[in-house]
């Protein structure tokens, strides 16, 4: 803990933590190197993890990294949060990411920016962005972050981290703070697959709290790490034809697909024509969700609310603790979802994207029908310069080109290491999976890494 604590200190240019809770840590810490001498220590004594600030944490502060939930502290713990406490897991602090979880470069933060390890003139990735700079920079061993639409495996791909999005209602969303309901996952970023996957095993399964966790049992991830076949594999020919993809993701997802041939596994490419609906789907349905989500930060239950003396009537205090308390980039949100869920657009727009939605997820199926896993680049590039795509929100957007298909159809997907560019910026690779198949996939991203 001292000494994280010391990383954190040494590496705070890069906006990483909100909150650290250096003496809580401290006194966890010998309370579990007790349990330790007697022999009474849980499965992740000794692992130090940060939170992305999105999930709650009782009695420590709740913010989503907006002003709107300014001085808010939660009074209960969410319960994927819980499962590694109670496996004597110490929480070092509350993590920056993007408001609301929504953006692509942890620049939507209602605290500022925060820096990219490998190059602090640079993005590090969002939404948890933060989460996964403070394993990059060994300010903790993992992070619990929030995938939406990628935001755990973009910025893990961006800073050289791993990052998994299990399958969707695999772990409790109970605690997690909504952004989209039927997108969101909670998920590990950490340094090897090992310790994603002993976080993924004591976080997932029934929760009386969240009626849409599956109840299926949950496999021993952990201990079963070794690759059982040769594999099949496809990779989308539209994605690694896409216009934006820089030459340096090119070239190693291309080095990537050649040794797994060589090891002996066939991958093939296959036609998906759906690929440029993916990001259209994906920002009208999210954009939807959230609008209703966020309708309860009214100024009235939680966090911020607009000064007196402005407030006339209690419409007027909605509109003003909502228009003060919100970021831009939220703003903007709520009021396309508003939009795409009015009388008059509903039908074009909404119920159009559930019904892509739904092609999506059975082309997407109909490939892992004949393959075991779908395998691209994480991210078109790697990590930007901050302020580069902020003016152009359609750029900014196409940063999850590949991210967001697993969150679209609900499937496992990771991001690994893959190299790095030739400026030295590290680059990852993704894998989809079959729905609640993550022992394979993890098996097979330890082979692949
Ligand atoms: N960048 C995506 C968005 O802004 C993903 C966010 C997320 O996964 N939370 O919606």
């Amino acid at each position: 803990v001292k000494y994280y604590l010391q990383r954190i200190e040494e590496n705070k240019n890069l906006n990483v933590f909100l909150e650290v809770y250096a003496d809580e840590a401290l006194k966890q810490a010998e309370e579990v190197d007790n349990k330790i001498r007697n022999n009474t220590a849980g499965r992740l004594a000794g692992m130090v993890i940060g939170v992305k600030d999105v999930l709650a944490h009782q009695n420590h502060g709740l913010q989503a990294a907006s002003k709107i939930l300014d001085k808010f502290e939660s009074q209960f713990t969410a319960t994927a949060v819980q499962r590694v406490i109670d496996q004597d897991v110490i929480i070092i602090g509350r993590q920056n990411c993007d408001e609301f979880a929504m953006g692509s470069s942890n620049e939507n933060s209602a605290f500022g920016p925060v820096r990219n390890y490998a190059d602090a003139s640079r993005v590090p990735g969002g939404s948890s962005g933060a989460s996964a700079v403070a394993v990059q920079a060994d300010m903790c061993l993992a992070s619990l972050g929030s995938d939406t639409g990628g935001s755990v495996r973009q910025p893990a791909a961006f800073c050289g981290v791993i990052g998994v999005k299990p399958t969707y209602s695999r772990i409790s969303r109970w605690g997690l703070i909504a952004y989209a309901s039927s997108f969101d996952c909670v998920g590990p970023i950490t340094r090897d697959i090992d310790d994603a996957a002993l976080l993924l095993e004591i976080m997932a399964g029934a929760d009386e709290y969240d009626t849409t966790v599956s109840t299926k049992p949950v496999p021993a991830y952990s201990a079963n790490l070794e690759p059982k076949k040769h594999y099949r594999i496809a990779y989308m020919r539209e994605a690694l034809e896409s216009e934006g993809l820089s030459e340096d993701v090119k070239q190693r997802t291309f080095e990537k697909i050649n040794w797994l041939k060589d090891q002996g596994h066939v991958v093939e490419a296959v036609d998906y024509p759906l690929l440029k609906y993916l990001l259209p789907t994906y920002y009208i349905l999210t954009t939807a969700e959230a609008s209703s989500n966020l309708s309860r930060f009214d100024g009235v239950k939680y966090g911020y609310r607009a000064g007196a003396e402005k407030i006339k009537n209690l419409e007027n205090l909605y509109k003003k603790t909502r228009a003060e308390g919100f970021g831009a980039e939220v703003r903007r949100r709520i009021i396309l979802g508003t939009f795409v869920l009015s009388a008059d657009y509903y039908d074009a727009y909404y119920t159009k994207a559930q019904r892509v939605r739904r092609l999506i997820k059975e082309s997407t199926d109909k490939i892992l029908s004949t393959y075991d896993f779908l395998i691209s680049p994480t991210t078109p590039t790697p990590a930007f310069k901050i302020g580069e795509k902020s003016e152009d929100q359609l750029q900014m957007f196409l940063a999850d080109i590949f991210t967001v298909q697993a969150n679209v159809i609900g499937n496992p997907c990771i991001s690994i290491p893959n190299g790095q560019s030739a400026d030295g910026l590290p680059i990852g690779i993704q894998v989809l999976g079959k729905n609640f198949e993550e022992s394979e996939l993890l098996a097979f991203a330890k082979f692949l890494q």
